[in-house]
C-alpha cells in the first residue's frame, strides 16, 4: 500500500515547533515499534515516559474498547463511574484525599499552582502569593507553567509572564532557605528533575523542603508528571523518599498513552477549589479514566514495582558494560526506569547525535538537555527487549567512537 503522507508532509502542514525523527511509527506492540517501511525498532523512549505498559497492552486495549462501547464523554456537568473509581483508587494508594482530573501534565500543574494561590488567599492573604521553583526545572508549556519552570529558554519571547515566581537551586537547602518567606504560598519540586537531565533529589533536600514549607505556611507541591505511576519503582517517587507533599501532579504514565492528568491533594487544601473556581471540559473523561484506572491497578502491584527495580539494575549494569568498551558517559543516574546517561566532556552537547546513531541501529531513545541521553522505557519491558535494545545501543555508540 502506498503511503499518502511522509515525513516531508510534516514540514508542509505542521507548525514547525517540533523536529521529529526521520521515520514515522505506524504500529507498536510491547516495546517494539514498526515504521511506514516495516522497519522494526526497540523502544527505550516509551513515548517520553508515557507508555508505562508498552504499546497496545492487551488489558489496556480491552479496557479502552469496552469503555468506547459504553460512554465516551459527559462533561463535568455530570460525574461518571470511571472517574470516581480512579479517584477512589488514587486516594486509597496515596497521601491524597481528593483528586482533580485534567488532560496533561501542564494542566495538572496549572491547577496545582492556582490552588496554592487560592489556598493562601483563603487562609492568609493575597500577599502570600509567591511560588518558589527550582532552577532547571520543567513544569509544562502553558504560560504559567513555563514561568514557574526554571529554564529561561522556554519563556523567551513570551513576555510579559505571570509575576510572583522565584527560583532557587535544586538540591541546595541553603538556597531554598534564603528564598522562602511568609510570602511564599508554594514550593514546587520534581523528585527527579526529568527534562533538566534526570537528576534525583537528595533525600535531605526534600525533607528540608517539607520542614521549611511547614515553618512558613507554604504548600509543598511535588511535580510527579514524569516520576509517577510506578516509574520510580514505587507508585510515586515521594514514597521512595518518605516525604509527602500537600499537592501532587501526575500525567504521562498515568494514562499509559491515553491523555490524562491529575492533581492530588488533601481534604483541607482541596476545599479552596469550591464550585466554579476551576474546571476543564474534558477532565475526568470516562475513556481516559477507565484506561488510567487499569494502568494504576497494574503498575501498583508489588510484582510490577519489583520488576521496575530489577530492570533498573539490568539497564545500569548493561550500560556500564557498554561504557567500559565505548566510554562516552561519565555517569548513569536516575531512579527506576527513568535513566540518564551523562555524556563525558569530550562528547558534551552531543546527546542528539547519540539519538540519531541509535535510530540508525533501530533503537528509540530520548535526550534530556544537550548532554544527557535519557531512557524511559515501558515498566514491563521484557528482558529480551532490554538485551536487544542494549545490543543496538552498543552498536550505535561504536559508530560514534569509530
Ligand atoms: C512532561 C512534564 C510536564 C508537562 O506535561 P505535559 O503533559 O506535556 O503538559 C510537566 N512536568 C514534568 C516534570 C514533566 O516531565
Amino acid at each position: 500500500m502506498k503511503n499518502t503522507v511522509s515525513r516531508a508532509t510534516f514540514d508542509q502542514v505542521m507548525v514547525p515547533n517540533y523536529g521529529p525523527a526521520a521515520f514515522i511509527p505506524v504500529r507498536g506492540s510491547g516495546s517494539r515499534v514498526w515504521d511506514q517501511s516495516g522497519r522494526e525498532y526497540v523502544d527505550f523512549a516509551g513515548g517520553i515516559a508515557v507508555n508505562a505498559l508498552g504499546h497496545c497492552h492487551p488489558e489496556l486495549v480491552a479496557t479502552l474498547t469496552e469503555q468506547a462501547g459504553k460512554l465516551w464523554h459527559v462533561s463535568n456537568v455530570f460525574t461518571n463511574e470511571p472517574a470516581l473509581e480512579l479517584a477512589s483508587l488514587l486516594t486509597g494508594l496515596t497521601f491524597a484525599e481528593r483528586v482533580f482530573f485534567c488532560n496533561s501534565g501542564a494542566e495538572a500543574n496549572e491547577a496545582a499552582f492556582k490552588l496554592a494561590r487560592k489556598y493562601a488567599a483563603d487562609h492568609f492573604s493575597s500577599d502570600k502569593h509567591q511560588i518558589l521553583s527550582c532552577k532547571n526545572s520543567f513544569h509544562g508549556r502553558t504560560l504559567f507553567t513555563v514561568s514557574v519552570g526554571g529554564q529561561p529558554k522556554y519563556t523567551e519571547g513570551f513576555a510579559p509572564v505571570p509575576a510572583g515566581i522565584d527560583h532557587f537551586e535544586f538540591n541546595n537547602i541553603d538556597s531554598l532557605k534564603a528564598a522562602i518567606s511568609d510570602k511564599t504560598c508554594a514550593v514546587v519540586i520534581e523528585p527527579v528533575q526529568g527534562e533538566g537531565g534526570v537528576l534525583p533529589a537528595d533525600p535531605a533536600f526534600l525533607a528540608a523542603a517539607r520542614e521549611l514549607c511547614d515553618q512558613h505556611g507554604a504548600l509543598l507541591i511535588f511535580d510527579e508528571v514524569q516520576t509517577g505511576a510506578g516509574r520510580s519503582g514505587s507508585l510515586f517517587a515521594y514514597m521512595e523518599y518518605g516525604v509527602a507533599p500537600d499537592i501532587l501532579s501526575s500525567a504521562k504514565s498515568l494514562g499509559g498513552g491515553f491523555p490524562i492528568g491529575a492533581m492530588l491533594t488533601t481534604e483541607k487544601v482541596a476545599q479552596s477549589f469550591g464550585i466554579g473556581t476551576h474546571g476543564s471540559t474534558y477532565g475526568g473523561n470516562p475513556l481516559a479514566c477507565a484506561v488510567a484506572k487499569k494502568v494504576i491497578e497494574i503498575v501498583s502491584s508489588p510484582e510490577v514495582l519489583a520488576g521496575v527495580r530489577a530492570k533498573h539494575a539490568r539497564f545500569v549494569a548493561g550500560i556500564e558494560a557498554i561504557n567500559a568498551k565505548y566510554p562516552l558517559f561519565k555517569e548513569v543516574r536516575g531512579m527506576g526506569l527513568l535513566l540518564g546517561c551523562v555524556l563525558n566532556d569530550a562528547y558534551a552537547g552531543r546527546a542528539k547525535d547519540v539519538l540519531k546513531a541509535a535510530e540508525a541501529q533501530g533503537l528509540m531513545l530520548l535526550v534530556a538537555g544537550l548532554s544527557v541521553v535519557r531512557l524511559a522505557p515501558s515498566l514491563v519491558i521484557d528482558d529480551a527487549d532490554i538485551e536487544e535494545g542494549l545490543k543496538r545501543f552498543e552498536a550505535a555508540l561504536a559508530t560514534l567512537t569509530a
